[in-house]
């Protein structure tokens, strides 16, 4: 077994710990992914996420350069056993010399604010793949969540929290839990913990309870159709494959998905995304997208978020299961073919996953995997083997 995972948010999750005063570092740590770790679990490579939040914490391309220099230190510090992709060959020997690969990625490719020069300049600092929006407009194009109905359910659900912890106070003393916001959770499931506590049931909370989860449903289920790429989206989405940055349309509109395979002519990823006719978050993808994608050779990374891989009524906590995951990696091989089937846990961005909870549970998901029917030549394709043909046909 081998593994290369197409996302994790743990340089932002490790950059933000220093700055709060909590000293770690990605070698050993006690977030989802770290160094020694990996090398136990045989990982062939990571791929490393900038992840920058455009809204409310400064300058996006400050931060991106923050984060860059924070990759530099831990490339440094443990060059004795992780090395950067730059060219495809970097990979084999890396491997060669006993050494983990890390591929740098951008999380949010509103940090270029719409200059193409940008992109050259997060060529040269070494990021080969970029995830062209998170759940904000940028310049590029739009992301499936809308903002519109993000407020409202953000307003919703704190009343549903309100309404749920005034009913768990007086019951037990227990509060609701926190939200989710966390990079990519949505939020909905880890919201209302304390509801099965209190008086759970009663014609008012269930009223409560479907009203609210109106709201959350429409702003999780409906897919922007409209909204892809701009005019300089197009542009920039072809630079980037000009110059050998994979483009990533997870978190992309639907609409985007279906420019970016008209602008583009390699295979291009969506790194961290399920299938929606699993589970209907708009995060995953439609089987049409999936098909679409694996006629182009591009690949789709399993993503490990717990409200991604199946979803609870409000009020029911949302653990995450191998199992759930399980179900998707059938759902998406079947639809798509293996060869479109690649990994994307998107660690240290979600809420732990109960059944996978870091990088020593690869075997584990293997394993299920394998129980479920998978081949071990299939899955080889998935832990690896596909993001490798990908990365063959598009890094230089
Ligand atoms: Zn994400």
């Amino acid at each position: 077994m081998k593994v290369i995972d197409m996302h994790c948010d743990t340089l932002s999750e490790l950059l933000g710990r220093r700055e709060r005063g909590k000293a770690a570092g990605l070698r050993q740590n006690d977030c989802h992914v770290d160094l020694l770790r990996m090398k136990e679990s045989r990982y062939l490579l990571q791929n490393f996420a900038m992840f920058v939040v455009l809204e409310g914490f400064g300058d996006p391309w400050e931060r991106v350069c923050a984060l860059h220099r924070y990759y530099q230190e831990e490339l440094e510090r443990n060059q004795d056993i992780l090395a950067p992709v730059l060219r495809f060959s970097d990979i084999a020997e890396n491997e060669a010399q006993g050494k983990l690969s890390a591929l740098l990625t951008v999380e949010e490719g509103g940090v270029c604010r719409g200059e193409t020069e940008k992109l050259r300049e997060l060529y040269r600092m070494g990021v080969r793949m970029i995830t062209l929006t998170w759940n904000f407009d940028n310049e590029i194009g739009h992301p499936n969540f809308d903002a519109q109905k993000k407020q409202q359910m953000k307003h919703v659900m704190k009343t549903w929290r309100e309404y749920t912890a005034g009913m768990s106070a007086s019951a037990d003393g227990t509060s609701a839990s926190a939200d989710g916001t966390s990079a990519c959770a949505a939020g909905a499931s880890a919201c209302a913990a304390g509801a099965s506590a209190c008086a759970a049931g009663t014609a008012e909370w269930e009223q409560k309870r479907r009203e609210a989860q109106f709201f959350v449903d429409a702003y999780l289920h409906t897919p922007n159709l409209t909204g892809g790429l701009t005019g300089k989206g197009r542009e920039m989405v072809a630079e980037m494959e000009g110059l050998g940055i994979i483009p990533d349309v997870s978190h992309l509109s639907d609409a985007g998905f279906y420019d970016v395979l008209e602008v583009t002519k390699k295979p291009f990823v969506a790194s961290h995304s399920n299938a929606r006719a699993v589970c209907p978050n708009v995060r995953n993808m439609t089987d049409d997208m999936i098909r679409r994608l694996a006629g182009r050779g591009g690949v789709m990374g399993l993503n490990f978020c717990a409200d991604f891989l199946e979803e609870k009524p409000l009020g029911e906590k949302n653990p995450g299961t191998v199992e759930a995951v399980v179900r998707h990696a059938r759902h998406i091989a079947d639809v798509g073919g293996v060869e479109v089937l690649g990994l994307g846990s998107d660690f240290d961005g979600i809420d732990t996953n109960e059944g996978l909870p870091g990088v020593q549970s690869m075997e584990k998901l293997w394993h299920a995997l394998h129980e479920a029917g998978f081949s071990e030549d299939a899955l080889d394709k998935v832990f690896y083997g596909n993001v490798l043909r990908v990365y063959r046909d598009t890094l230089g």
